[in-house]
């Protein structure tokens, strides 16, 4: 068992070595892979950093390159790195830039993979299966290169993409983690809770994106964490920001408007509600909910007052529906 782990990991390992020298070596790889890289704005150093790299736009360039090396067929199918079809065999990744992710101790658990052309068909970012060794749920990208700066600077930026993680670093916000597409789990707020007990989740400028990542945000509380959130303007995302602004004004902006995220919270469920006095029954309860997770009674407390003045409504309506809730999970 063991060692059929190992096994996986070198051979993601030794893909992820052929992926850089592709993307550095070939001139498919510096025309189509590397001269994207640096249309993003990420430098040689970034690049070499975050060992991005460059599959092919072959059928099974890695898979023949790999086998050729004597690493087993078996283990590429279950790293995903190959796809088996009947006698066929494709490399997953074929023709998209590559995004390894590590491991807290820095070790390869899989790939991202983004498409290069516009084809709507064609999923933009793909990623590796789940596998003996990449469990999803349990997995940060970033964190490796971020975990020592989030223990410093006692604060985590939780952000969308790859990229946005990438950017930041190189714009020297060191900080940064993403989960990568995927909802965020309690096995990876408590990654992150190890080091710190400050997050500040930074939002895409779109505002499904940010409803949608609200809810996630509860399970943050849960663990008894200090939660900020910060958008961005319309259209942009951290990566976008970070590539048009300084260290200086990205910091500025952020400090400036990162929001304790209860307030925020509240805030938009008003204005959602406007004046319609059944939405606002309901959007007493959503944020009632939120102050519910909160392990610190004293923290709730103070949570309740803001919101009663937020919202506009009396702290003895929103303790008593607090009261039902907590009755209802404890
Ligand atoms: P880019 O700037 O390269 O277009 P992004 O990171 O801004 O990418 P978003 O559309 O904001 O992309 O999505 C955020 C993250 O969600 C991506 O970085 C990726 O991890 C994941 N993701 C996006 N699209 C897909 C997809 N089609 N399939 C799987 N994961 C995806
Ligand atoms: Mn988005
Ligand atoms: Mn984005
Ligand atoms: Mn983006």
């Amino acid at each position: 068992q063991a060692d059929a782990r190992e096994s996986l990991y070198l051979v993601s390992e030794y893909a992820n070595e052929y992926f850089q020298k592709i993307l550095h070596k070939t001139d498919q790889g510096k025309a189509i892979g590397l001269s994207y890289f640096k249309e993003r704005g990420f430098t040689e150093d970034t690049i070499e950093k975050f060992q991005l790299g460059y599959s092919l736009d072959e059928w099974q360039a890695f898979t023949d390159d790999a086998l050729s090396k004597g690493y087993k067929l078996d283990f590429l199918e279950q790293t995903g790195l190959t796809i088996v079809k009947e006698s066929k065999r494709f490399d997953r990744f074929k023709g998209r830039v590559m995004f390894p992710i590590h491991s807290m101790s820095g070790r390869i658990l899989g790939f991202g993979g983004r498409i290069l052309t516009n084809d709507k068909k064609a999923a933009k970012y793909l990623n590796s299966p789940e596998s003996e060794i990449y469990h999803k749920s349990k997995v940060l990208y970033g964190l490796y290169f971020a975990k020592q700066t989030i223990a410093k600077e006692d604060n985590c930026y939780l952000v969308e993409g790859y990229t946005d993680v990438i950017q930041f670093y190189q714009t020297g916000v060191k900080n940064v983690v993403s989960s990568s597409g995927t909802a965020l789990t309690s096995e990876q707020i408590r990654l992150i809770n190890r080091l710190t007990n400050n997050i500040t989740v930074l939002f895409d400028g779109d505002a499904a994106g940010i409803r949608a990542s609200i809810r996630g945000i509860d399970l943050i509380l849960e663990q008894g964490m200090n939660v900020k959130v910060c958008t961005f303007p319309d259209g942009e995302d951290p990566d976008s920001f970070a590539k048009s602004n300084t260290l200086e004004e990205l910091t500025t902006y952020l400090n400036e408007n990162a929001k304790d995220f209860i307030q925020f919270k509240a805030s938009l469920l008003v204005k959602e509600a406007k004046n319609d006095p059944i939405k606002k029954a309901e959007t007493i309860r959503e944020i009632v909910n939120s102050i519910a997770k909160i392990p610190d009674a004293i923290k709730r407390e103070i949570y309740v007052q803001e919101c009663a003045s937020i919202m506009d409504i009396s702290e003895n309506v929103l303790f008593s529906t607090l009261a039902q809730i907590s009755k209802k999970e404890f």
